[in-house]
């Protein structure tokens, strides 16, 4: 099938690669002209894994195409995707002003009829906006366009995978036609096992933000009890094992940390509290939730002074700046929150992501003297008083105490994804401190790793 997809973001070049992939024809625009020249030679603006092999294979099989030229990609496809960015406005609401662009362009160069499918996340009632919009530019030429909600639930740092292997397809569509011609398009991944839930429009809408409310819900759920356990002194690991095992509860999605980040959850959270209160329906619970996790992203600068006292003229090492491992997204991650208030007490930074540092630098071009970013994660912790954790990569799991003791002014380490067992780094001697877990201090002032 021919296909278009707006927006070459995570969404829109993941559900390209994928789709072109399985022998779609698959053409990819974007309004940004430096990104699709990127595309074009083969540089994949975005860390993701295993997407550059993917889209490199599925250009080379001439199934995939991109391009700036918007007209003609809607002229030249059965069904177009809108995978363009719904950021938040000022007040907290979903931002349509992307997905309706592209609505009217839709409208302005289609001189057939098409199926407009909205892969975006957009609050309930927008699906009837972008059909209003089609209709109202189309008036004249009398064309009728279906819509269809197709919410993605694929995840940073395993997007491919999720997208070939879903836990679910929502389709949110009015007729049979357009939900024969979605699961023609999904055919090549639901053939062993059909996972499509048709619905209506708003309920599909609704899903996408329900999935990430009950998602940032868990976290900062058990955030709160983390830091509860801190001040009763509990250990949040055990009680986290404890309700896991209740399969009424089960096991994921319920690691204490710094709170959510991302692009998702902390707008999605928003938007959707916004759009009740549009309904005039009050929702305290999302508001505890995102008060919660405003409130967490707080807490390493916290635990930081406890040990530090003032931080002014103080160097820090972070380790991480991605909201979370195997992305290089620093959108609305925990880190920022913790080197913003760094640099406000007054401190330095030493940092280290294996992805995100040059995403990081871009978001901070302006402090030069205030940002070091490492080449390597030891490099980071030279001359610094403490570290501090702030992404779970997998290469801080096991590192070199002695080697970091050595570099370090201190043997001090906060840690926010609680990688450490902090009997063990008491017995080596480090003063550790995590979320939910009482601090420990070192019991010999050496000893080995
Ligand atoms: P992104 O910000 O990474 O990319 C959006 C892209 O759309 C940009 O490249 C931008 O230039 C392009 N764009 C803007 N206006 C355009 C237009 N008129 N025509 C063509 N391209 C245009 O966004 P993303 O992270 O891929 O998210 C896209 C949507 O998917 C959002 O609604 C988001 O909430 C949702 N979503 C994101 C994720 C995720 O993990 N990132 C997961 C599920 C759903």
């Amino acid at each position: 099938m021919r296909l278009t997809i707006f927006g070459t973001g995570y969404v829109g070049l993941v559900t390209g690669a994928c789709l072109a992939d399985v022998g779609h024809e698959v053409t990819c625009v974007d309004v940004d002209q430096a990104k699709i020249d990127r595309l074009r030679i083969g540089d994949v603006p975005i860390y993701e894994p295993g997407l550059s092999a993917l889209i490199d294979r599925a250009v080379k099989g001439g199934t995939l195409h991109f391009t700036t030229d918007a007209p003609s990609s809607v002229r030249g496809a059965d069904v177009l995707f809108i995978a363009v960015g719904t950021p938040s406005d000022e007040t907290g609401s979903a931002d349509l002003q992307h997905v309706l662009a592209v609505a009217t362009t839709i409208a302005e160069a289609a001189e057939t009829s098409k199926i407009v499918v909205v892969k975006s996340t957009v609050p309930v009632g927008t699906g009837e906006r972008v059909k209003a919009r089609l209709q109202f530019m189309q008036r004249a030429n009398k064309i009728e366009h279906e819509v269809v909600s197709n919410p993605e639930f694929l995840k940073e740092g395993s997007a491919i995978s999720d997208f070939m292997r879903p836990d679910r397809i929502i389709v949110g569509a009015e007729t049979e036609h357009a939900k024969k011609v979605m699961h023609e398009i999904y055919e090549p991944y639901i053939r062993n096992h059909d996972r499509t839930m048709y619905m209506d429009i708003k309920s599909a809408e609704l899903t996408k933000y329900a999935a990430n409310a009950m998602l940032a819900t868990k976290i900062s759920f058990i955030n709160e009890i983390a830091n509860l356990a801190e001040r009763l002194g509990a250990d949040i690991e055990h009680v986290r094992r404890g309700i896991g095992a209740d399969q009424r509860i089960g096991y994921h999605f319920i690691y204490p940390g710094a709170g959510y980040g991302g692009s998702c959850f902390p707008k999605d959270v928003q938007a959707l509290a916004q759009t009740a209160k549009r309904a005039g329906y009050d929702t305290p619970l999302l508001a505890a939730v995102e008060t919660i996790n405003a409130r967490q992203k707080r807490v390493l600068f916290e635990k930081l002074t406890q040990e530090l006292g003032d931080v002014r003229d103080r160097t820090v090492a972070v380790w991480g700046l991605a909201f979370k491992p195997n992305t290089d997204d620093i959108r609305e991650a925990p880190s920022r929150t913790l080197i913003e208030a760094l640099w406000e007490g007054g401190a330095r930074v030493q940092a280290f992501d294996p992805v995100a540092a040059m995403e990081f630098r871009l978001a901070y071009p302006d402090r030069p003297n205030e940002l070091v970013l490492s080449a390597d994660k030891y490099a980071a912790l030279e001359g610094a008083d403490a570290l501090v954790i702030c992404t779970e990569w997998q290469l801080f799991r096991a590192p070199d105490f002695e080697e970091m003791a050595l570099r370090l002014n201190r043997r001090l380490i906060v840690d926010g994804r609680n990688l450490y067992v902090p009997e063990r780094m008491a017995s080596i001697g480090w003063t550790y401190s995590s979320i939910g877990r009482q601090t420990t201090r070192p019991r010999t002032t050496g000893g080995t790793t």
